[in-house]
């Protein structure tokens, strides 16, 4: 791993390894040495469960008895949480099949203890000694509520098969795509214009062909670089049809059951149900949403079309009106126009964004604005390049909290960007909070747009890190699923900011600082291509509400039918939904969210308008809206932080700027 870091980075590491290392403030993350060893732990870490459970069961419901009951948050964060975080990255493939079958030992526990009406009527009479505890209250019963414990009975036993169900049918859809362990194979020729680092040292086949696969680092330079469409064609339809048939029939039955699930609560569909928690409440109010997101963005989608339609024209030398603008084409042709436009190659921002010290970078923009410290220790992990962090508080210098990072992509590796909330913060027990942090970068070096996907992850890993909340069941990011993209997604255009880039050379004094006119220039091609950034996000969002609101979920027939009316319409064969985990899982019927958080984020960006750096602001933010997680209702947090009232204003500027 250090072979690909620069002089620089290393002299900054071995500088920071050079201080004293402090210790962990929590627990290291443990070690799982064979599938017997996590059955083992599954065995012991259930047994125990259950005789938490009896014992709450069994207490006086008094002054203590929430803390008892956040004792339970706890121990399932240190026994379920580290076995489930595993099945996604551990690289053997024996540990993850047996984390995944302990997973599902979990879930059931977990369903089981939904409907524990003992624990819910108790919660209903539990001394409440203020707001804090209110809340926390509100949202647990909200969670057994949920989970079917005040249905009769014979609709609670199904409400419970469904949940496991569910948990299963989720994990056999992303077992498809981890383990499909797709390769594509190409000639050095159909590789032309794909950066030689790429592909240089991939496998061959025994026509001497390059190998590659869809994970990022391989998937996009080929899709945004290489100068044959076949080429680019083959690699697209392997990507989106990853998951297979296999997946749109468990996105079939996933949706169905949701249907189901939501009917025993007298709902119509799983969206109602699903929203009514949430920021935007109903389906209705997140439609009414979509539509004026795609009223703003509609026409500058067709326009961009069109300047594609062009440039592969006069790439390809076909007369305009007999030219067509392929799906595979799209990332191609609007790389080129925003070369000719803009000047801008997200490649060229590679040699500039090292990943250790595009990392360090990000981490040095909290140390500047949220007034904390990290350090890097040395640390065993699931992997040897994943890497250990110490958090602590820049004033007091005491440790506050743990974060794992896990660079690089292999095999069986979760393939996107996310962070893990492994513990979350109890100030009643100074329990310190821990997060990992996940992603697959190029050892080359990242894109701009990479660095964005860097800080939007670590804005996720900085709410765990940073909340300081009384228990561990209301910590950072158990906000509402509709806002808790809006501190990442508000840290996103950092990047852009040429102060914040000058962070880079205190942390790599090495790495040649990018030069301004390239940022200027990736800002201006960012907004040229808003269009069809933001009508993608609006098929995806409005594709899952749409599914969600059928009563005979059809996932293709639907998505080909949604797709095929926007500009670049839907490719016969291709199955998209097959690969899109996040609305088989936790996103089902909330993708939407990520469109609303970023009406929350960029309402949050105007107090840092003046300056992104600064770190009277961000101790604000850190205190008011990180530090509390879900202590607040997050309208709250965000009215405490501003001022006012949260508003659409900036983003719907924004989006027609
Ligand atoms: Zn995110």
């Amino acid at each position: 791993m250090r072979s690909t870091l620069t002089g620089g980075a290393l002299l900054a590491l071995s500088l920071s390894m050079a201080q004293a290392a402090p210790a962990l403030p929590g627990p290291n993350f443990p070690q799982f040495a064979s599938p017997a060893d996590v059955k083992a732990k599954c065995d012991a870490g259930l047994k125990g469960a259950k005789q938490r459970v009896v014992s709450l069961e069994q207490r006086k419901v008094d002054a203590g008895w929430l803390s008892a009951y956040d004792d339970l948050t706890v121990y399932l964060e240190d026994h379920q949480g580290p076995n489930d975080f595993i099945l996604n990255v551990h690289p053997d493939k024996a540990i993850r099949d047996a984390a995944q079958a302990c997973s599902l030992r979990w879930a059931d526990f977990g369903s089981s203890l939904g409907q524990n009406e003992k624990v819910y009527r108790a919660l209903q009479k539990v001394p409440k000694k203020d707001g804090i505890d209110a809340e926390f209250v509100r949202l647990a019963s909200g969670q057994f509520e949920d989970s079917g414990v005040a249905l009769p009975k014979a609709k609670r036993e199904r409400a419970k098969q469904i949940l496991d169900k569910l948990t299963e049918l989720d994990q056999q859809f992303n077992r498809n795509i981890r383990d499909a362990g797709t390769r594509v194979a190409f000639t050095e020729a159909e590789l032309k214009g794909v950066p030689e680092s790429v592909w240089a040292k991939a496998k061959r086949d025994d026509q001497g062909r390059i190998l590659l696969g869809v994970d990022y680092p391989s998937y996009v330079p080929v899709m945004r670089s290489a100068e044959s469409g076949p080429a680019r064609q083959r690699m697209w339809l392997a990507k989106t049809n990853e998951g297979g048939q296999a997946n749109l029939d468990l996105l079939a039955q996933i949706v169905t059951l949701r249907g189901e699930y939501a009917r025993l609560f007298g709902f119509d569909n799983y969206v109602d149900f699903n929203l009514r928690r949430r920021m935007a409440k109903d389906g209705a109010t997140a439609t009414r949403f979509l539509d004026a997101v795609t009223g703003a963005v509609n026409e500058r989608e067709k326009a961009e079309l069109q300047e594609l339609r062009a440039a592969k024209a006069q790439h390809v030398g076909t007369p305009l009106e007999q030219t067509r603008v392929e799906r595979w084409d799209a990332t191609f042709y609007s790389e080129r126009v925003k070369l000719q436009k803009f000047s801008v190659d997200q490649n060229a921002f590679r040699p500039y964004f090292p990943p250790q010290a595009s990392l360090e970078f990000a981490l040095r923009i909290i140390e500047k604005t949220m007034g904390v410290k990290y350090q890097r220790v040395d640390n065993k992990l699931w992997n040897d390049e994943a890497q250990t962090y110490v958090v602590s508080d820049a004033t007091s210098d005491k440790p506050i909290a743990q974060m794992y990072v896990d660079l690089y992509p292999r095999d069986g590796k979760y393939n996107h960007a996310a962070v893990w909330p492994l513990r979350g913060s109890a100030t009643r027990i100074g329990r310190t909070p821990a997060a990992a942090l996940v992603v697959n970068f190029d050892r080359n070096g990242l894109t701009l747009d990479e660095v964005e996907t860097l800080l939007h992850e670590l804005g996720h890993a900085v709410h765990v890190n940073l909340s300081s909340t009384r228990y561990a069941g209301t910590a950072g990011t158990t906000v509402m699923l509709d806002f808790v993209e809006a501190p990442s997604q508000m840290l996103e255009d950092w990047v852009y900011d040429k102060q914040v880039l000058k962070l880079m050379q205190e942390v790599c004094p090495s790495c040649k600082p990018v030069p301004d006119a390239m940022v200027e220039q990736a800002k201006a091609a960012k907004q040229y291509g808003k269009g069809s950034q933001f009508g993608r996000q609006h098929l995806y969002a409005s594709y899952d509400i749409a599914l969600h609101q059928s009563s005979k979920p059809e996932p293709l027939p639907l998505w080909a039918k949604m797709e095929g009316a926007t500009p670049l319409g839907h490719v016969q064969g291709t199955m998209f939904p097959a690969g899109f985990a996040h609305i088989a899982g936790g996103y089902g019927a909330g993708y939407y969210g990520y469109l609303w958080s970023l009406v929350v984020a960029m309402d949050l960006r105007t107090a840092f308008a003046a300056d992104k750096l600064d770190a009277a602001v961000g101790k604000r933010y850190r205190d008011l809206v990180l530090g509390q997680g879900a202590q607040k209702p997050a309208p709250e947090l965000v009215k405490d932080f501003l001022g006012r009232e949260s508003n659409s204003q900036a983003f719907f500027e924004y989006l027609k700027k």
